[in-house]
């Protein structure tokens, strides 16, 4: 390596860092790298650096782990060297489309069909091409005629969430033939975790437990990059949620009713303040979420309070811990209380001395 030359990552790999370490995620694969801390504020300080100037930037880190990092950088393609300064910006999030009111709807449906109608549908989704219907199955029902009358849709993906109690009345390998935009079916309360492919939908089984997981953290399957995470929230950001009786909700998890799709149009609800408000919550406004490393690709349903000087929590914790990078499950993992981390109403609250004590101790067992 000639030590002029200067470094820095490619434009399809994103940083995001967090309180204990930090990601690099390629946003052509979704593969992602933990780094050390040090380097990623390397890079957030000096995004095209000289090599030989790398060593007086890290002094604790040894020569030897410098260039295991640089290593890794170049041949996994996530950085590159080059004989000149240049300043290659990482890529912008595209606009997809400009006249979306939302890019997923979901509906509970029921024996009766869902009071939303498909042109109400094409009229939200616009010009966007790849809008996702969600049906939340309250009970069997007929799902053909169901798929039939929403397949006309200009949604591009179809998912279904049904209980397991419901699910023996489908044959799915049927009906995923029948309905090739169904993407995605969802057995809540299944006796067993299980992962199935029938054409092109995958069949996800979750028991209760993996289900409350899967529902507050969505890394058990792994994500790719949300473009919008810096201005958006990952989950609620163009979601809509209709009920039984035609009520407005943020997300399906959401108790506040915005409207009734009955008396108002959707369209309008929309485009209501109050509505959009729960879009623009950024990860980085919400407690722990802004010291964890997962936020760009995290998509966490949990719904959030705001407190009065602004900022955001969930009353609920996530199943990771981002100071020990632990998650539940794992042989080490702490809830943050255990750690000494409170979010209440109050306020965000950290118990010094228990948390640097708990830190260190994880620390040393994982050494
Ligand atoms: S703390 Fe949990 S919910 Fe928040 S970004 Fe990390 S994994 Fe997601």
């Amino acid at each position: 390596m000639v030590t002029t030359h200067y470094l820095q990552l490619n434009p399809h790999i994103q940083l995001c860092t967090g309180y204990s370490r930090s990601l690099l995620i390629d946003t052509h694969t979704s593969n992602y790298w933990f780094i050390h801390n040090d380097y990623a504020h390397l890079f957030e300080k000096n995004p095209c650096i000289q090599l030989k100037n790398i060593q007086q930037h890290l002094p604790h880190h040894s020569e030897h782990d410098i260039k295991t990092f640089v290593n890794l950088l170049l041949s996994e393609n996530l950085g590159f060297l080059s004989p000149i300064s240049q300043k290659i910006k990482t890529n912008p999030p595209q606009s997809s489309s400009n006249t979306a009111l939302v890019h997923t709807i979901s509906v509970e449906t029921s024996q009766k069909m869902p009071v939303l109608e498909v042109e109400t549908i094409n009229e939200c989704f616009g010009d966007y091409s790849a809008g996702t219907l969600v049906f939340h199955c309250l009970s069997t029902i007929n799902l053909y005629t169901l798929l039939t009358h929403y397949s006309t849709s200009s949604a591009e993906n179809i998912h279904l969430f049904l209980d397991y109690t419901h699910a023996s009345a489908y044959d799915f390998k049927r009906l995923c033939k029948f309905a090739p935009k169904l993407k995605q079916i969802t057995i809540t309360l299944s006796p067993r975790e299980k992962t199935d492919k029938k054409e092109n939908c995958y069949l996800i089984y979750l028991t209760s437990e993996s289900d409350q997981l899967n529902r507050k953290y969505s890394l058990l399957q792994r994500q790719p990059l949300i473009p919008t995470w810096q201005t958006h929230h990952n989950y609620f950001n163009k979601r809509v949620h209709i009920t039984q009786r035609g009520e407005v909700k943020n997300a399906f998890e959401a108790r506040y009713s915005m409207g009734n799709i009955l008396t108002e149009h959707l369209r309008n609800i929309l485009k209501k303040k109050e509505f959009q408000a729960y879009w623009k919550i950024t990860k980085n406004q919400i407690d722990v979420c802004n010291d964890c490393e997962f936020r760009a690709i995290c998509i966490d349903q949990r719904m959030l309070k705001k407190r009065a000087n602004g900022t955001w929590f969930a009353k609920e914790e996530c199943t990771y811990n981002p100071y020990i990078c632990q998650e539940m499950g794992d042989k080490n993992y702490l809830t943050l209380n255990q750690c000494g981390v409170y979010c209440r109403g109050q306020g965000f609250r950290i118990d010094v001395e228990r948390f640097i004590e708990i830190r260190k101790r994880i620390l040393t067992i994982e050494d």
